[in-house]
């Protein structure tokens, strides 16, 4: 319950807490401590870094993630353009083969601006619901939301960049996107309009490739470019309330990134590649409080982490099934 309700404290914007001694279980302290003792793991660190320089680990769950995520756009366009009625509408609200389906955060803020229950929106958000519950909650944002993968590659410009010294990452307050959460509630509310959707940039690419470019693209643009120049995956981790309220509902998932310290060589590859790695905290020495955890509700289960990391202390996990695809 304690981890559940960090996990959420974070995932709000919250800064990960350093655990305290009665926090570890003793198992993790026994592990702490003979990891402190053992002088060998030193050598055995920069062994792997030096096998990692020369041996690039593939990206098989990039390559999988990716796959899905063009995939499951290419429906929406080719159910609209040759009109055969698979996946129909766009990803803030749309029919599979007949099911109604919602986008969680569009059907929190028409109901909130109709400021009723709407019955068949209702209908469409629960299965939506269950779906992205068992799927992990903001699995959407990297396996679905066409933002996310327009977003990857401009972080590699951005990194690129970066590594050349032309440009610097400008962090914010990451309890930013929590106000925005709330600012655009408040806002569906008062105005009786879905404010957020004229802005949000994944409904505004959906509909975009669906039925055609317009001038809201202008905006998309503009954010990449702000990422770009400026600010690193900026719209993700600070202002989009989608993130915020599937990251809510993945919470309690039975879906989730696994970590084992008793395979972490506390060399931080792992927090290196992720889009939110305040969820990674507990991979630096010292701070997993057991043998076994799971990662926190932000994580976006896009399985980078798991691709970086050379021990294989972190896994994909389907709670009763067990690890996922190696
Ligand atoms: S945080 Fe928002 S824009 Fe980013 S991937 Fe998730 S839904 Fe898409
Ligand atoms: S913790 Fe791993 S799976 Fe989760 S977002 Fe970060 S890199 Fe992706």
């Amino acid at each position: 319950m304690k981890h559940l309700y960090q996990s959420v404290a974070v995932l709000l914007g919250a800064d990960p807490k350093r655990p305290v001694a009665d926090d570890y279980t003793p198992e993790a302290v026994t592990l702490h401590a003979e990891q402190k003792a053992d002088k060998t793991r030193i050598a055995a660190i920069h062994a792997e870094m030096e096998h990692k320089a020369q041996h690039k680990i593939p990206e098989k769950w990039r390559r999988r993630r990716w796959t899905v995520l063009i995939l499951t756009n290419l429906l929406f366009v080719l159910s609209f353009q040759l009109d055969i009625q698979i996946l129909e509408g766009a990803l803030t609200g749309s029919r599979f083969v007949g099911f109604h389906m919602a986008d969680l955060n569009s059907a929190l803020q028409v109901m909130l601006a109709y400021k009723e229950v709407v019955l068949n929106l209702l209908i469409g958000t629960i299965t939506v619901l269950i779906l992205w519950w068992l799927l992990g909650g903001r699995t959407f944002c990297s396996w679905v939301c066409p933002y996310h993968l327009l977003a990857e590659w401009t972080e590699m410009a951005h990194d690129y960049l970066a590594k050349k010294k032309i440009v610097k990452d400008h962090p914010f307050d990451r309890r930013v996107r929590t106000y925005f959460w709330i600012v655009f509630g408040v806002l569906a509310f008062v105005t009786g309009y879905t404010v957020f959707e004229t802005i949000s940039p994944t409904g505004i690419l959906s509909r975009a490739l669906i039925y055609g470019p317009g001038i809201a693209l202008v905006w998309v643009a503009t954010l990449l470019l702000f990422e770009i120049f400026y600010s690193k995956r900026a719209w993700c981790r600070y202002a989009c309330p989608i993130g915020l309220t599937y990251g809510l509902v993945g919470a309690v998932s039975p879906l989730k990134v696994t970590y084992n310290l008793a395979n972490c060589f506390h060399e931080a590859e792992c927090k290196k590649v992720c889009e939110v790695p305040h969820v990674l905290d507990l991979v630096i020495k010292g701070r997993a409080t057991d043998v076994d955890l799971f990662i926190g509700a932000d994580c976006t289960h896009c399985g980078r982490c798991v691709d970086a990391c050379p021990t294989n202390s972190l896994n994909l996990e389907f709670k009763g099934l067990g690890q996922l695809l190696k």
